[in-house]
């Protein structure tokens, strides 16, 4: 008799979520996290009085409202709607690509002289079907604004050229004809009330918890605490990588309390030249129309991943999918361990579709071997 029916190797939202449908049936959890805190990489800590995003801006956005329903059960959310700046040799522009970029870029104003303009570019680079990030960028904004607001952007944030970069990622942010700053397309969005760590804390509520763990370092001793393991760690760094590592982005974050009450005006601010270090910077009391005293910035750097640093990004190229399918594979064969969440699906999911699929595989996982 083991003294655990589920092992769960990491707190964040996918672990979390998972601990959560056990729990709820009556099953006895443990989840274990090698960082300091629960919640992975939604993670808040405070100061001054205002909610800190510790791995880097957080936006919850879902246009699924079971999911949305899902959030609000553990904590309201605020109204907050994302609308970046970006930075470029000293002049502002808004973002997603709107109406509003392609004024200040260009001086008009009107939809179809824009998409005219965006054609004759697309036309000119001579592109017909996309491969690449570089490709697909100037095919749906033509070559000014892949200049101006992509290439130095993407480069420093996953060091290597657009050309050797999946078409996905930059699709990840709309593209309109409308004078519209929402960064997201989806119905619902906002920052939990008090903080992400709130919804974490509901989640885990009630369910024994051991941070500064590392499943990796002591896999005897846990693989023996319980029946069945949930892994959200990286899938690779588990097969001891034994068909190769698996390459992701890492950032470093660097944080600055100032004594002034403001200072950018916006979450956050974009810098688009590869010249500047840093891709952004948070402005943190603005995620919750904070009206402390002080302010904190937060700049993100990003790094190449290297052994002992956290892999933020999975890096989706052709290469990179291969060698994962080679370990999915091994995963898909375990007899009592089950992997989900970003690093062990190895994909760029946001929020919203971590707790999606971990509440579609704690659903499965539940009728498979506790259904009456
Ligand atoms: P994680 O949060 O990474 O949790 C995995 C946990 O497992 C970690 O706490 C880790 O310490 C632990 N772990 C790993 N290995 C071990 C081990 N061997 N032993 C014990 N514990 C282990 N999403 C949005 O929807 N909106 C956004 O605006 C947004 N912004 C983002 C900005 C940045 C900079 C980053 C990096 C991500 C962003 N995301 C955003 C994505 C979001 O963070 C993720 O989708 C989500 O937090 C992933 O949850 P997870 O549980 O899969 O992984
Ligand atoms: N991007 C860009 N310029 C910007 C913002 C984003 O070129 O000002 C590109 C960049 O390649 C980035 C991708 O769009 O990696 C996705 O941006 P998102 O804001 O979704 O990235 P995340 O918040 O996940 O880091």
């Amino acid at each position: 008799m083991r003294p655990y029916d589920v092992l769960i190797v990491g707190s964040g939202l996918y672990g979390s979520v998972f601990a959560h449908a056990l729990k709820q049936i009556g099953k006895r959890c443990l989840v274990i996290d090698r960082r300091a805190h629960t919640g992975g990489n939604i993670h808040c800590a405070q100061k001054e009085g205002i909610d800190i995003h510790s791995y880097g801006a957080h936006i919850f956005h879902t246009s699924d409202k079971d999911t949305w329903n899902f959030v609000n059960s553990f904590v309201p959310f605020n109204h907050y709607i994302n609308s970046p700046l970006a930075i470029f040799k000293g002049k502002v522009y808004n973002l997603p690509f709107n109406m509003n970029t392609f004024y200040q870029l260009w001086g008009l104003r009107d939809p179809n002289q824009v998409k005219e303009k965006i054609a004759a570019q697309v036309k000119k680079a001579g592109i017909d079907k996309p491969h690449n990030l570089e490709e697909q960028a100037i095919s749906l904004v033509g070559t000014d604004i892949y200049e101006t607001l992509i290439k130095g952007y993407t480069e420093k944030q996953w060091g290597r050229s657009c050309k050797e970069l999946p078409a996905f990622i930059i699709r990840r942010l709309p593209v309109r004809f409308t004078f519209d700053n929402n960064y997201f397309d989806d119905c619902y969005q906002g920052i939990p009330i008090g903080g992400y760590n709130r919804l974490t804390e509901g989640l885990l509520n009630d369910i024994e918890v051991q941070v500064g763990r590392d499943y990796l370092q002591e896999r005897e001793h846990f693989d023996a605490m319980a029946d069945h393991i949930v892994y959200t760690g990286p899938i690779d760094a588990f097969y001891n990588f034994r068909f190769g590592a698996l390459a992701y982005r890492s950032l470093r974050f660097e944080e600055e309390v100032m004594l002034i009450d403001n200072f950018q005006g916006n979450a956050v601010v974009n810098y688009t030249e590869k010249e500047v270090p840093y891709t952004r910077i948070l402005e943190h009391k603005h995620f919750a129309f904070g009206k402390q005293p002080h302010t904190v910035i937060t700049r993100e750097f990003p790094q190449a991943w290297q052994p002992g640093m956290e892999p933020y990004y999975p890096i989706n190229d052709e290469h990179n999918n291969k060698v994962y399918s080679q370990y999915r594979a091994l995963a898909d064969q375990e007899p009592r361990t089950l992997f989900g969440g970003r690093l062990a699906d190895y994909k760029y999911y946001d929020m919203h579709q971590v707790i999606a699929s971990a509440r579609v595989r704690a659903r499965q996982f539940i009728e498979t071997n506790y259904a009456v």
